[in-house]
């Protein structure tokens, strides 16, 4: 599996980057900063989350505030976060069910309490700091659209519940009648509820950025880091090579998600860049029926929508896999971010008259369509924490696409182990997420067994 490619120039614009703001390609000094105590790579959700907690843990120990640079490929904010569908959807069931099968219902449990304290930390943060963000707690409603897809759900689930797990209290199921009321989904088979939230992400990134700035932070924008040193050198530095000159930092965080192993090349067939379509979508007319939840609408098991209504009364809705997964090339191993999914672009195009009640007649229509690049991760979980065979280098990536209830306290933890030395397994974060030499050698790939199975089943289902 070759590494991944650079970030693209010229990347689709997205609902949430049209407008822009003063420090998307801002650089806090004209040249690079020669030294430094810690580079963050990656100026998303996670680079920005990371330095944040390092920043507040600095202040709350009382220790001197750390020399840090950020060095961001392209603009702020433009992998990505900037281009996500805004969900921020702690999943208590849905992958949950399947490790409490495969790794027990502890295991289970934590993957999914943690996402939502990831919610709920985040709510508070986003109101201490005063980050205007758009955020907004919702019911999810994840409507089920086969009998089968409801089945396996509904047996996940009462394997969960059975065993006690606590966040599970939150989940509320309705089938048949009451399941197409409820979503608002023609056709709902089944439907399970629960709270999540959803906002803006750019105006998230770029408010927790600010505070960094004004505490002294080096931003350098458009500077992507080409090579960093494996071991440090004979002073205790590693360098990062760009194409504005070289930095030398005690300490570096790895927040390059989909493009990691473009300079981390171990983890090549590890995390994989996976190419993701998007849409804004308006009314035609005003009010516009009301979309009280955000939603999921699975089709089956690797064909999904993901849907959140906004303030001014428009729709992000992404997902759209029924019209490109089958030919692999379009998505998988592509950071084609510049591009749209020529078969995937129109289908957003009438989709509200076609899947929700009551919007028939509304003459919703396609405002924008944009493409992104999520880090999937070759065994479905994240890598967090120190990276395996390389001193004084840590990392947060691999967010399989569903970064926003896992960051936030990814970050923390990775903070913690940054500033203090903090051991892994006190941070909190799931066991799972550690980025550990065995999950390095290992050979399983998740995403084209996933891909592969259903391609047989479709060939089963048309023979
Ligand atoms: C279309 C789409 C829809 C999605 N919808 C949702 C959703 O609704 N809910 C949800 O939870 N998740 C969603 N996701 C996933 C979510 O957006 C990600 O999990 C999350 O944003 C990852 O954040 P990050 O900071 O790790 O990565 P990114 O936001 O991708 O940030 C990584 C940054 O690193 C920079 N970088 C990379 N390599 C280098 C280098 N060598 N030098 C310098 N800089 C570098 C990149 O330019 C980029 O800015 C979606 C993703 C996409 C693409």
């Amino acid at each position: 599996m070759p590494i991944s490619p650079f970030p693209v120039p010229n990347a689709t614009t997205s609902f949430w980057r049209a407008g822009g703001h003063p420090l998307d390609s801002h650089r806090s000094t004209v040249d690079v900063p020669p030294e430094v105590d810690i580079a963050v790579i990656g100026a998303g959700y996670a680079g920005v989350a990371c330095v944040y907690h390092i920043l507040d843990l600095c202040r709350t120990k009382g220790l001197p505030v750390a020399r840090i640079v950020i060095l961001e490929a392209r603009e702020v904010c433009s992998g990505a976060t900037g281009r996500n569908g805004g969900h921020l959807k702690p999943d208590p069931y849905y992958r949950p069910s399947t490790l409490a099968q495969s790794h027990g219902v502890q295991v289970a449990a934590e993957f999914a309490s943690f996402e939502v304290a990831n919610l709920y930390a985040l709510k508070k943060v986003i109101e201490t700091e005063g980050i205007d963000c758009d955020f907004v707690y919702t019911r999810a409603v994840d409507a089920l659209m086969t009998t089968p897809i409801c089945d396996r759900i509904k047996t996940g689930v009462e394997l969960l519940k059975k065993h006690g797990v606590k966040v599970m209290d939150d989940v509320y199921f309705a089938k048949g009648a009451e399941a197409e009321q409820l979503s608002g989904v023609k056709g709902a088979k089944g439907c399970f509820s629960y709270t999540a939230g959803h906002l803006w992400p750019y105006k998230l990134v770029i408010g927790l950025l600010e505070k960094t700035l004004a505490a002294g932070v080096n931003l350098q924008t458009n500077t992507p880091v080409t090579h960093v040193t494996k071991d440090l050198d004979a002073a205790g530095f590693l360098t990062l090579t760009t194409p504005r000159g070289t930095v030398r930092a005690k300490k570096i965080v790895y927040a390059t998600n989909g493009y990691t192993s473009s300079i981390l090349p171990e983890f090549a067939a590890k995390i994989v860049p996976v190419r993701g379509i998007c849409s804004h979508i308006r009314p035609g007319k005003s009010p516009a029926p009301l979309l009280p939840h955000s939603y999921i609408v699975r089709w089956s098991e690797s064909e999904y929508e993901y849907l959140i209504p906004r303030l001014d009364g428009s729709i992000v809705v992404g997902g759209a896999r029924s019209k490109y997964y089958s030919d692999l090339d379009t998505w998988y191993d592509n950071v084609e971010d510049d591009k749209l999914i020529e078969s995937a672009k129109h289908h957003f195009d009438g989709y509200m008259q076609r899947v929700f009640k009551g919007w028939e007649n509304t003459g919703a229509y396609t405002d924008k369509v944009w493409t992104g690049i999520m880090g999937y991760s070759t065994d479905s979980t994240p890598h967090v924490g120190r990276v395996p065979g390389r001193p004084n280098q840590f990392m947060l990536a691999g967010f399989t696409g569903h970064g926003m209830p896992q960051i936030f306290l990814s970050a923390k933890g990775v903070a913690a182990m940054v500033v203090d030395g903090a051991d892994f397994k006190s941070t909190g974060i799931p066991r799972l997420y550690e980025a550990t030499e065995e999950r390095l050698n290992s050979t399983k790939n998740n995403i084209l067994d996933g891909w592969r199975a259903c391609q047989n089943a479709a060939v089963k289902g048309q023979t």
